[in-house]
């Protein structure tokens, strides 16, 4: 399907908020994806045995690296208020610091028994800053369960880093979000064969490539969940490119067309450099959206990922989205995506029993929901896809698109050939 396909869209589809209980994992789950980004940084949260344990069995535990993430954990005593909790903290810093040289970003992670016992991280980072710049750079942010979701830890991260950035005259543009690096490579190689340069990374690989940001900074987002990140980079005069995200042979083209046309960069160059992965990506999403085809697919809202996905697997898949449900509903933002998205029924926010009631009564061919809700769906008979999975894989850009699809198609080639339907 073409970019140019005239489709109703979902600009003006009324949205159903809800605002019950909601089934999402907490903000800590981003540090997994960002310490293997960031290779300088270290992700200290400040938290219990929960947290430690969430992070351990998530991230798995590395053996032969030194590891780039760690956890203060919260004595009883300490939530108790019968210890400085505060000067703890700065005394373990201090610990991990000299024995570990290599460190040169350091964020102190909060969670929620570290916000009910209401620790100021903020200033202990401040005065940790004081004490170990210019060699360390300490930032803090909430990875906290409360009333969050899991990518929101992204945003918040990279949203600390964005006071501290060197200040620029210069023009320059900044691809923000943390990408794995083979896609980032690729998504550099493109920009630069479409001759647009000064291009900066947030998060960069290590510290000392920094981006820098002024007046004549325009930024793009390769993430649909960093508007406080934005937000932030507006505050210092940057000035964001809208465009789809960079999901699928279309919604990478979008995306790319907008840096093209905002750095002035001339069509016949843009389609000599996008021609070729172009055809590539519509090749091998071809493959999956055979499987794909008229199903009918349901979103609960987890990931922030939600209406990107859902423009992809409508308008290159032939998929048939009954409800996209979203945890926040950024619309400045997603604006260039809803005008794609065929429509369908939009929810943001969860009330998780009301919710389950639609799913049931609209008996989607697959679901895409969190792991709480999948294993109960796959249980009932519904095919699942785990929204967590789609930040832990690459899937971005041209060369990810087949992947993308295949994330999708792979449930339902499963239980197609579980019932005997089709061959394995
Ligand atoms: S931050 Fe909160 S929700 Fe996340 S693991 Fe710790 S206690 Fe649980």
């Amino acid at each position: 399907m073409s970019l140019d396909t005239p489709v109703k869209g979902c600009l003006h589809t009324p949205v159903l908020r809800e605002r019950g209980q909601r089934e999402v994992f907490c903000g800590l789950t981003g540090i997994i994806w960002l310490h293997r980004k960031m290779q300088d940084a270290f992700f200290l949260v400040v938290g219990s045995r929960t947290c430690a344990h969430l992070l351990q069995s998530a991230a798995g535990v590395m053996i032969f690296a030194e590891p780039r993430f760690g956890t203060a954990i919260l004595e009883e005593k300490d939530l108790a208020g019968l210890a400085d909790a505060h000067e703890e903290l700065e005394r373990e810093v201090a610990r991990l610091l000299s024995r570990r040289p290599d460190i040169r970003q350091l964020f102190l992670v909060g969670s929620c028994p570290s916000e009910v016992i209401k620790l100021d991280l903020g200033r202990t980072a401040e005065r940790l800053n004081q004490r170990h710049a210019p060699h360390v750079r300490v930032y803090n942010y909430s990875g906290s369960g409360i009333e969050t979701t899991f990518t929101q830890g992204e945003d918040a991260c990279l949203a600390a880093m964005v006071p501290g950035l060197a200040e620029t005259d210069a023009e320059n543009l900044l691809v923000v979000g943390a990408l794995p690096d083979v896609v980032e490579d690729q998504c550099l190689s493109l920009l630069h064969q479409m001759g647009v340069d000064q291009v900066q990374l947030l998060p960069a690989r290590r510290a000392a490539d920094a981006p820098k940001v002024g007046s004549r900074t325009r930024f793009i987002l390769t993430q649909p969940f960093l508007a406080d990140t934005a937000a932030a980079l507006e505050r210092r005069g940057a000035e964001r490119i809208a465009a789809p995200f960079p999901f699928g042979e279309e919604g990478t083209t979008a995306w790319l067309n907008a840096v093209a046309h905002a750095r002035g960069v001339h069509p016949e160059r843009f389609e000599k450099v996008t021609a070729a992965p172009r055809a590539r990506a519509r090749r091998a999403v071809a493959a999956h959206a055979e499987t794909l085809r008229g199903k009918s697919l349901f979103f609960f809202p987890d990931s922030q990922l939600e209406i990107p996905l859902a423009r992809f697997l409508a308008r290159e898949c032939g998929m048939r989205p009954l409800e996209v449900g979203t945890p926040y509903l950024h619309r400045a933002l997603m604006e260039p995506e809803l005008a794609l998205l065929p429509e369908t029924a939009l929810s943001e926010g969860q009330d998780v029993d009301l919710q389950l009631d639609r799913h049931a009564a609209l008996a989607p061919d697959l679901t895409v929901c969190g792991l709480g809700l999948a294993n109960p769906l796959e249980a009932a008979g519904h095919p699942t896809k785990w929204a967590i999975e789609l930040v832990f894989t690459p899937v971005h850009f041209y060369e990810q698109a087949g992947d993308l699809a295949g994330l999708f198609s792979r449930p339902l080639r499963r239980r197609a050939i579980l019932s005997g339907e089709v061959r394995p």
